[in-house]
């Protein structure tokens, strides 16, 4: 990103929730956007993964200027090279998990019921353990689980990013750890680079590094973030 702003108007008074930032992140790399509520962590994972247009700078991902792109190509462009992972899990609970997963490939014109759409979502179920609850309702996981299906269907076309907004927000801290080990797993093991806007500490003490908002700017970042650091600097930012 460089220079992104995204001002919305605020009972009729211009507001940046991003403010003139800049950042570039290698792929590969496991990044935490912090911040406190407010800070403009949702509006910066949407301006990067082009579900938002801001209102000056540019995004890029990989050589692709997304500001260039149509709507049509940018719609592509999320389907095909990027994966999603939110607080809500947005599962089809008429769907079957598997059917879940396979749900981004149909998006992109492959049949759900193909050989090849079939074996991929088997395989990214298996690399979050649950195989074996393919044929299931969605509606028949716990919260953790669930999440684990998203988790799967946001690997399931091998995207260059993943984004995930608060992704263990609804989960408790040891289903939360789960769902860090799958993210940690995707960058370390296939190559995948991970975007986690969050406002918990210990979630971001599983990324490579840590980036600060407030009121919309970048204030700090960190290399290896520890969770007491990150409390810290969240403290002085105000808390969570
Ligand atoms: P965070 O995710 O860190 O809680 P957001 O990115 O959601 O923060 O919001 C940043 C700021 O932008 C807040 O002041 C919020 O009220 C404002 N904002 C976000 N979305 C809109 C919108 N659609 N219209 C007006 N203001 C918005
Ligand atoms: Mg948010």
């Amino acid at each position: 990103m460089r220079s992104v702003t995204r001002r919305y108007l605020r009972g009729g008074q211009p507001v940046n929730a991003l403010d003139d930032v800049s950042l570039e992140i290698p792929q590969g790399r496991f990044v935490a956007v912090m911040g406190r509520s407010g800070s403009g962590k949702t509006t910066f994972l949407q301006c990067a993964a082009g579900l938002d247009r801001p209102t000056s700078g540019t995004v890029r991902i990989g050589n692709t200027d997304l500001g260039s792109l149509s709507e049509a190509a940018l719609t592509r462009l999320r389907r095909d090279r990027i994966g999603f992972v939110f607080q809500s899990l947005n599962l089809v609970p008429s769907l079957t998990v598997r059917e879940n997963v396979t749900l981004p490939l149909l998006l992109g014109g492959e049949r759900p019921d193909s050989p090849q759409a079939v074996e991929r979502a088997m395989r990214v179920l298996e690399s979050v353990g649950l195989a074996d609850r393919a044929d299931d309702s969605p509606l028949h996981l716990s919260g953790g689980q669930q999440q684990r299906v998203a988790i799967a269907r946001a690997l399931v076309t091998d995207p260059a990013v993943i984004f995930a907004d608060e992704p263990t927000g609804a989960l408790d801290p040891s289903t939360a750890n789960d769902v860090f080990t799958l993210l940690r797993r995707a960058v370390d093991d296939t190559g995948h680079t991970v975007v986690m806007v969050t406002h918990d500490p210990v979630a971001a003490s599983w990324a490579d590094e840590a980036v600060f908002l407030a009121k919309g700017r970048i204030v700090t970042n960190m290399v290896r973030p520890q969770t007491a650091d990150v409390v810290q600097v969240m403290a002085e930012l105000g808390g969570c």
